[in-house]
């Protein structure tokens, strides 16, 4: 019998984050830097924020997913393409797709503080201007995973098994984690998937080479190999933690503001569309 070669994935960096006030009702600070467009690939950013009602304005999106974690408090989203709304509670997710275009905003309930994580997604070239999408996750109702002390939350992809009905134009993994202190656990991944894991609570052991990570610390995962991959980790104490990878898109990357696309062409004429009116389509 031939052994399948699984490559366990060791922590290739670890960082603190660390927010800035921007505004009396808004700190944020970046879980991932964008401009890191190849280290990340398929992510193009990750911020962290902490705000109320009236630090964001309405504004569009093209060429892009992005996927909104709420750690505390509620948001919520309106969208003036599509009449969708909807509040997420702390452990819910937002999965959006812009593609071609959104106009939206997202605004915590009055008088509360949000603290959120809001992940870019990259689209492929022939995926940019697909039509817009929301799928909105409940904590309390996506399929769940669980080894001795340890819960997985599966928001995309799979888990030994355990596979989310979300659906992915660029095929992706994200897992939310809880252990108790002493478990131990781990979760596969193709190898080609780039990826990392955002500590929400807790200490614990990541990955091969032993890395002790802590809340507030986003580990950056090391190479997977040409087959099956995993990341093991162990909990020190109480761990909650996120987990995302995925498969590299491998495009040019043309960002700004809130368009992310593969030309400066596309790029003016996502403005220029957006200035005259006729940007949703
Ligand atoms: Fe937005």
């Amino acid at each position: 019998m031939q052994n399948k070669k699984i490559t366990k994935r060791e922590i290739a960096s670890i960082r603190k984050v660390k927010l800035q006030e921007h505004s009396p009702i808004h700190a944020a600070g970046p879980v991932i830097e964008p401009g890191n467009w190849e280290k990340y690939d398929p992510f193009l950013l990750m911020m962290e924020d902490k705000f109320q009602k009236g630090a964001f304005d309405v504004h569009p999106h093209r060429g892009i997913e992005t996927v909104t974690y709420v750690i505390e408090g509620a948001i919520e989203h309106y969208d003036s393409h599509s009449g969708e709304g909807g509040v997420l509670g702390p452990g819910d997710v937002q999965w959006m797709t812009a593609g071609s275009g959104v106009v939206h905003n997202e605004v915590p309930s009055e008088g509360i503080t949000a603290h959120s994580l809001q992940l870019w997604i990259n689209l492929p070239r022939e995926k940019k201007m697909t039509a817009p999408r929301y799928q909105n996750l409940k904590g309390s109702e996506v399929p769940v995973r669980e080894e001795e002390g340890a819960v997985f939350k599966v928001f995309s992809g799979s888990s030994k098994g355990v596979v989310s009905p979300t659906l992915n134009h660029v095929p992706v993994t994200m897992v939310e984690v809880r252990m108790e202190k002493g478990a131990e656990a781990s979760q596969e991944l193709p190898g080609s998937y780039k990826g990392f894991i955002y500590i929400i609570e807790g200490i614990g052991i990541f990955g091969e080479n032993e890395v002790q990570g802590a809340n507030g610390q986003v580990l950056e995962l090391g190479d997977g190999g040409n087959a099956e991959s995993e990341i093991a980790v162990k909990a020190e104490g109480p761990l909650r933690f996120l987990l995302y990878a995925g498969e590299p898109v491998k495009e040019q990357v043309v960002a700004r503001g809130p368009f992310v696309m593969n030309t400066e062409e596309e790029i003016r004429t996502a403005y220029k569309e957006y200035m005259n009116g006729t940007f949703l389509k």
